[in-house]
C-alpha cells in the first residue's frame, strides 16, 4: 500500500529508507502506471533525483525542514522554475515559466522533492479532465472512468501511489470534485490563504490552491507548507496561520454539524445519500451535534459561478495573443491574423466557449443583467452561510452528486458536466474552506462527502476530517491494480 506523507516522514527520521531510495521508488511506479493513467503532463526525473540528494544531506545534517524529502507533484498550473508549465494547453505548449509560484517556492524551501506537472482540464476548465491538450486522465478505480476535474491528474496520482500528495487549484470545485471521484482527501482553503501568486489565472475572485493527500493528517501538513501571506498576491489573507497538525487530536464531542436540505433534496444519486448517511452517523457517535439547516439559494449558485467564472477568464485569458508568450502561429499577415489564428489554434472548445460567453456578459449593455447581476446573487449565496454559521460550527453534505462516471459520456453536454459542481460551488463564490474526504464506495467507484468551515477555520475541518478517519478506513483503501 502507499506511504502516506505522515509515514515518509517518520520513515526518514528514522533512516528506514531514504529520499533517493523513495523517489526513485516513485519515478519507477510512475514510468509503469502513467502510460495507462496519463496523470503526468511532465515528469522531471533529473530535477526529482537532484532534489532528493539534497534533501537527504539537509536529514543528515539534522536540517529536515516540514516536507524534507517527500516526494509530490505539481498541478501543471502553478509555475515552476526552468519547467514547462502548460496549464492543459496547446497554447502553452512551449512555455517554460522563468519563475516559481510561491506554492511551489514553499514546498522548495521545506525541502521537498517535486517528481513532475500532473494533468489537468486546459486552463482548470472542467470536471472530468477531458478537456487537456493532453489527452484523458483514467481514474485509478476503473479506467474506463474518469477522475473528475480540473485537478484530475494530481488526484489520480495520490490515489494511485504515483506521488505522496500533490497540489491543486480549486476555482468551483476543481480539489473537492477529483478528490471525492479518486477517493482521496483534498482542502480547498479559504480565498486568500494560499497565495496564487504563480498561479495560471482562470477566475481571479475565485480561485484557491490547495493539497491532495491519502488523509487530513498528511493536508495538515501540506497545507502548513503552502498557507500564509505572500506580498505579491494583493487578496492574500494576513491572517495568522496556525498549527494545523496541533488541533487533529481534539475530538468532535459536541461540535455542531449542520446539514443544509438542499444538499440532499432530488439531483443526489439515492445510493451516495445512503453512504453519507452512514458517515453521519459515525461522527454522531463521535459525539457530534447534528441538525438540519437551509442554503436557499444553492439552487443560483451554478448559473451565478458561470456568469462570474467565465467573464473573469475571458478577461485573463486576452493576455495569450500569441505575442508574448506560448504558441504562435505560422506567417501571419498582419497583427489581427496573428491573434486571431494564434488564438485560434492554442485554445480548445471548452475554452473558446467561456471566452465568447464570458466576453458576451460583459459587453457594454449586458454587463448590467450579467455581471452586476451575478455579483448581487453572489451576496445573497455569501449571506446563506454566514446564517447557517450562527448556529452550526461545520457544515456537512456530499461532494458531487454521484460517483465517477465514464469517460465521454458526458462531453456533448457542457450543462449536465456544469452540474457535478452543485455541492461544491457556492463556497468558492462565498471564499469559504472546504474540503472532500473518502466515506465509502458505490458500483466501486469512491464517495466523497465534503465539510465546509467558516471562514480561515481550516483547522476545524482538518481536525474533524481526521477524527472521521480514525474511526473509518475508507481513505486507506487503494486501487487493486495499484496496490
Ligand atoms: N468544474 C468547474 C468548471 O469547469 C470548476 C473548475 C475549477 O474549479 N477549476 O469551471
Amino acid at each position: 500500500m502507499p506511504m502516506t506523507v505522515t509515514e515518509i516522514r517518520q520513515g526518514l527520521a528514522a533512516g528506514e529508507f531514504s529520499s533517493s531510495e523513495i523517489t526513485r521508488d516513485y519515478l519507477a511506479r510512475i514510468a509503469q502506471h502513467n502510460p495507462t493513467l496519463n496523470c503526468f503532463i511532465s515528469v522531471t526525473e533529473a530535477l526529482a533525483l537532484d532534489q532528493a540528494r539534497q534533501a537527504d544531506a539537509r536529514l543528515a545534517q539534522g536540517k529536515a525542514g516540514l516536507l524534507t524529502g517527500v516526494p509530490i507533484a505539481h498541478k501543471d498550473l502553478f509555475c515552476t522554475d526552468g519547467v514547462r508549465t502548460s496549464c492543459g494547453s496547446r497554447i502553452l505548449d512551449n512555455f517554460v515559466a522563468p519563475y516559481d509560484a510561491t506554492v511551489v517556492e514553499r514546498f522548495r524551501q521545506t525541502g521537498a522533492v517535486m517528481l513532475g506537472k500532473t494533468n489537468m482540464d486546459e486552463f482548470a476548465m472542467g470536471s472530468s479532465n477531458e478537456n487537456s491538450h493532453y489527452g484523458n486522465v483514467a481514474n485509478p478505480w476503473k479506467t474506463t472512468h474518469v477522475p473528475g476535474g480540473s485537478s484530475g491528474g494530481s488526484a489520480a496520482a495520490v490515489a494511485a501511489g504515483l506521488a505522496a500528495a500533490a497540489t491543486g487549484t480549486d476555482t468551483g470545485g476543481s480539489i473537492r470534485q477529483p478528490a471525492a471521484l479518486c477517493g482521496v482527501t483534498g482542502i480547498k482553503p479559504t480565498y486568500g490563504r494560499v497565495s496564487r501568486y504563480g498561479m495560471i489565472a482562470f477566475g481571479s475572485s475565485l480561485d484557491q490552491g490547495g493539497p491532495f493527500a491519502r488523509s487530513a493528517a498528511d493536508c495538515a501538513l501540506l497545507l502548513q507548507a503552502m498557507a500564509g501571506f505572500d506580498g505579491r498576491d494583493s487578496t492574500s489573507s494576513e491572517t495568522d496561520v496556525p498549527d494545523y497538525s496541533a488541533s487533529l487530536e481534539q475530538g468532535v464531542e459536541g461540535l455542531r454539524i449542520g446539514l443544509p436540505k438542499e444538499y440532499f433534496a432530488e439531483g443526489l444519486d439515492s445510493r451516495l445519500a445512503g453512504v453519507i448517511d452512514t458517515a453521519i452517523d459515525e461522527l454522531r457517535k463521535l459525539g457530534a451535534d447534528i441538525s438540519e439547516i437551509s442554503l436557499p439559494n444553492t439552487g443560483l449558485s451554478i448559473p451565478t459561478y458561470y456568469v462570474i467564472a467565465m467573464a473573469e477568464a475571458s478577461s485573463n485569458l486576452s493576455r495569450f495573443d500569441g505575442v508574448r508568450f506560448g504558441h504562435r502561429c505560422a506567417n501571419p499577415v498582419d497583427l489581427e491574423d496573428l491573434y486571431k489564428r494564434s488564438r485560434g489554434e492554442g485554445f480548445g472548445e471548452e475554452v473558446k466557449r467561456r471566452i465568447l460567453i464570458g466576453t458576451y456578459a460583459l459587453s457594454a449593455g449586458y454587463y448590467d443583467a450579467y455581471y452586476l447581476k451575478a455579483q448581487q446573487l453572489r451576496r445573497m449565496i455569501k449571506d446563506d452561510f454566514q446564517k447557517a454559521f450562527d448556529s452550526v460550527d461545520l457544515i456537512l453534505g456530499p461532494t458531487t452528486p454521484e460517483v465517477a462516471f465514464a469517460i465521454g459520456a458526458k462531453t456533448d453536454d457542457p450543462v449536465s458536466m456544469y452540474l457535478q459542481d452543485i455541492y461544491t460551488i457556492s463556497l468558492n463564490l462565498a471564499g469559504l474552506p472546504g474540503m472532500s474526504l473518502p466515506a465509502g464506495f458505490v458500483d466501486g467507484l469512491p464517495v466523497g462527502i465534503q465539510l465546509i468551515a467558516n471562514y480561515f477555520d481550516e483547522a476545524r475541518l482538518l481536525q474533524t476530517a481526521h477524527q472521521y478517519q480514525q474511526v473509518s478506513d475508507w481513505h486507506l483503501q487503494t486501487p487493486e491494480a495499484f496496490s
